[in-house]
């Protein structure tokens, strides 16, 4: 058996996405910005992909959505220019997070901060969750920008940006949501939401890694990351992506027609791995499940180190799950999210992320329940630790 549980850190490329994409390898290579036929040729794709992503998240005509090579790249871009453009030039010097942003935002927070910018990380509560009440409280007369992610990586948990979004704009604040724990997950509307920034990866939604996007909403000038051939506007140049930006147009479509799948059949796949796994006991999920994507699960098995449980349900059945986020798994450290949820030091080490995609099926949860149990059975009963609570 293999069976992957871990689509939060990346999922399998829909083959509809590859079939799309393939034509632009070797067939359509142009580059688009030459007039001859070559580059005219790809003009049609592009066109179709960009609507695509439009389409999906319902941005307007008079917004960018501008394509970039992953979502580091969007974060980083989004809160660099806000530093060079309001910060350097204006005369407010704030900034609103949380403690459990994906690390492509908080890296780049601790390097502002390295650079004099003031800012708050706003703790999360026992459910993983941030109010709106907490931002508000947490708003001074010098920020300029709340960057608050749609979806955890590490719990699902969904934070109201919405409620976040209406508070901050009452005082002129700008608000940049990461959604890319969102996409292709929940219905994700930027016009509803109303955020000024959002950002995306289209490896988390079946589609290529490398690809990439940042919405920024209409009337909204910021700084380019990189400077050089003009190419989306001058706002990001470097020559196109084609195929990857065909496959990112597909998957999106592709993604936004799973949603109904994904909130009823896949979701229920969902609650019974939760509900069987948490019959185990001494053992906790994050976050309500009302308040979650319909994918993810974070669960502590108390006594049962997360790495000694990956590596007895990856080698010794198949599946692949998570402890923390795919970029800090070399470093064996505490699960951020039960850190910052204030758990007991015991319990910080004992995190499993399963995250299911529209691809699971139900043998494979029937299977993951059954491995699951006897693998908590096997490494408490050699834990010197568990033996004593
Ligand atoms: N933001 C969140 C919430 C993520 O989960 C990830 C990837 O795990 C990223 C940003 C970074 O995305 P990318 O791999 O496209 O750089």
């Amino acid at each position: 058996m293999k069976i992957y549980l871990d689509n939060n850190a990346t999922t399998k490329v829909d083959e509809r996405v590859v079939e799309a994409m393939k034509p632009y390898f070797s067939k359509l290579y142009g580059n688009p910005n030459s007039l001859h036929q070559f580059g005219r040729e790809t003009h049609p794709g592009i066109k179709k992909a960009i609507d695509q992503v439009y389409s999906a998240i319902n941005a307007n005509d008079n917004d960018d959505i501008i394509f970039t090579s992953c979502a580091t790249e969007s974060n980083n871009w989004i809160i660099k220019s806000v530093w060079l453009d309001l910060i350097k030039n204006g005369n407010k010097n704030h900034i609103i997070t949380t403690e459990v942003e994906h690390p492509s935002v908080l890296s780049t927070y601790k390097f502002l901060e390295s650079q004099g910018v003031k800012v708050t990380y706003l703790p999360v509560n026992r459910e993983g969750f941030v109010t709106a009440e907490a931002v508000k409280n947490a708003i001074t007369e010098e920020t300029v920008l709340i960057s608050i992610m749609l979806a955890n990586n590490e719990t699902g948990v969904i934070f109201p940006i919405k409620e976040i979004t209406e508070i901050a704009h009452e005082k002129g604040i700008l608000v940049h949501t990461d959604a890319v724990q969102a996409v292709g997950k929940i219905p994700v509307d930027v016009q509803d939401l109303g955020v000024d920034f959002l950002s995306m990866s289209a490896h988390k939604f079946h589609g290529p890694k490398g690809i990439g996007a940042l919405f920024i909403k209409e009337n909204i000038k910021i700084s380019p990351l990189f400077h050089g051939g003009s190419q989306m506007g001058g706002l990001r140049s470097g020559t196109l992506n084609v195929p990857y930006i065909v496959g990112m147009g597909e998957a999106i479509e592709l993604a936004v027609k799973s949603l109904p799948k994904l909130n009823s059949e896949i979701r229920k796949l969902r609650d019974k791995l939760e509900d069987e796994l948490l019959k185990i006991s001494d053992t906790f999920v994050v976050g309500k499940r009302e308040n979650r994507t319909p994918n993810t699960i974070l669960i502590s098995v108390r006594g049962v180190e997360g790495e000694g449980m990956l590596w007895d349900l990856d080698r010794r059945f198949g599946i692949a799950a998570a402890t923390g986020s795919a970029c800090a798994s070399e470093d064996l450290e505490a699960n951020p999210v039960l850190e910052a949820i204030g758990a007991e030091e015991d319990l910080a080490h004992t995190a499993i992320r399963l995250s299911l995609s529209r691809f699971t099926t139900a043998d494979e949860v029937d299977y993951t329940i059954e491995k699951f149990k006897e693998s908590v059975e096997r490494l408490r009963a050699i834990s010197s630790s568990y033996a004593k609570v």
